[in-house]
């Protein structure tokens, strides 16, 4: 996004900064970057003013799982597409997207592909790619995430992910996404059990490729190989996992006891109990966690009944549950977006607005080495947000993206 030449000042907020939290602070920016983060209400010739009495002022969120939003997924599983040439994913498919998530208070997502054919694959990862040159919505999308197609097929390991097209990694294969994506596959979901998982690791890294695993069964020894070989996350923890495992040699316990890896989880109340919350948050820290939405088309859409494909019923609940009609409690997907994560995680573990920013900001940022934003510093991007906590939500009132204000509530 191009940055707007102009002055602005936000005083009277509360300031979310990786030291604490400014009581009466202001925020300055200029031609898109943070030029001053101060306490106080200095005067700034010739700025516009945002008042922010009464708020918060964080850095934009950073979600690196999004299937979709709003009717459109990026896969086109789930609801129907609501684009105009129907079932094709489009380049306004994506902007529409991107601006329901600057609503959400999310300045930064990774578009997410998930296991399916090649043929597709190849097709919405160039559409995705496309995507990119629109000015309006590229500085909010560093690069994408491919979640499969190279992960268990067993079954509850592989979650929804279609059985015909998962696969083993061929890097040829692989490569040819990767183009297709203009180069700008940041993430990759693997499992560490599979045929040439080690090798595959080690390539992806080689292309600067986060690599993470997930919906897996791999063994303590299959992990700590494939963190050697430059694993560095693991994909929605406790999740893409089967109901039934041993309670001594499962996939869980490896991944929380190897310091060198960081977890990422669903923290949207419906996919992982409290108690798995706040052990997973007390075992890791607030430095290695990334909470994600994992969201689909669903988020951002009213609660009702919604019908999908094999002509089934789901629900989605008013707190944002997204279940099979009269299965209120089972799972269909996510719907839920990342500022719901932040308010749940300090419900459930009490660790404070401060840390549940960080680890929908500073981490993922750190860990993709997005080092233009993330935090409220001088000199980086202008990427903040605005907002309320109201009965222990977040009500987001603006965003601002590289300096422009992209959504706000009263306009
Ligand atoms: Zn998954």
């Amino acid at each position: 996004m191009d940055a707007e030449n102009t002055l602005i000042k936000i005083f009277n907020g509360q300031i979310v900064t990786p030291n604490g939290i400014i009581k009466n602070g202001c925020v300055i920016v200029r031609n898109g970057f943070i030029e001053t983060v101060a306490e106080g209400n200095p005067e700034v010739n010739g700025a516009v003013e945002i008042d922010a009495m009464g708020q918060y002022v964080a850095p934009g969120l950073i979600d690196i799982q999004v299937n979709g939003y709003d009717s459109v997924s990026f896969c086109l599983e789930g609801a129907e597409n609501t684009s105009a040439s129907g079932n094709e994913l489009t380049v306004s498919d994506v902007k529409k997207v991107t601006e329901g998530l600057w609503k959400e208070g999310v300045t930064t997502y990774f578009p997410t592909l998930t296991t399916n054919s090649q043929e597709l694959l190849l097709k919405n990862f160039s559409i995705l790619s496309k995507a990119m040159n629109d000015v309006s919505i590229r500085g909010s999308i560093p690069g994408f995430h491919l979640e499969g197609p190279y992960i268990s097929v067993i079954d509850g390991y592989r979650g929804a992910h279609p059985l015909d097209h998962v696969r083993t990694p061929v890097w040829n294969e692989f490569l040819d996404l990767y183009k297709a994506a203009g180069e700008k596959i940041i993430l990759i979901t693997v499992a560490p059990e599979i045929e040439g998982a080690f090798e595959f690791i080690r390539k992806c890294r080689s292309l600067g490729i986060v690599v993470s695993l997930g919906h897996h069964n791999g063994t303590a020894e299959q992990i700590k190989l494939a963190i050697d070989n430059g694993a560095g996350l693991a994909t929605h923890l406790g999740n893409g996992c089967a109901n039934n495992v041993n309670r001594h040699h499962n996939p869980i316990w490896p991944q929380l006891a190897d310091n060198r890896l960081m977890i990422s989880f669903i923290a949207d109340g419906f996919h992982l109990p409290p108690e798995m919350l706040q052990v997973f948050y007390k075992t890791k820290g607030v430095e290695n966690i990334i909470i994600t939405s994992d969201i689909t088309s669903y988020a951002g859409l009213p609660a009702g009944t919604y019908k999908i494909k094999n002509g089934q019923s789901i629900e989605k609940t008013v707190d944002g549950n997204l279940c099979f009609s009269g299965q209120v409690g089972g799972l269909y997907g996510s719907a839920s977006s990342l500022p719901k994560g932040v308010s749940h995680i300090m419900k459930v573990t009490e660790c404070g607005l401060l840390n549940a920013i960080q680890m929908t900001t500073i981490n993922p940022a750190r860990l993709h080495n997005l080092n233009d934003r993330g935090i409220l510093e001088a000199g980086k991007r202008a990427d903040l947000i605005l907002f309320a906590i109201e009965n222990d939500q977040l009500l987001i009132n603006k965003t601002m993206v590289a300096g422009k204000v992209v959504y706000s509530i009263d306009e």
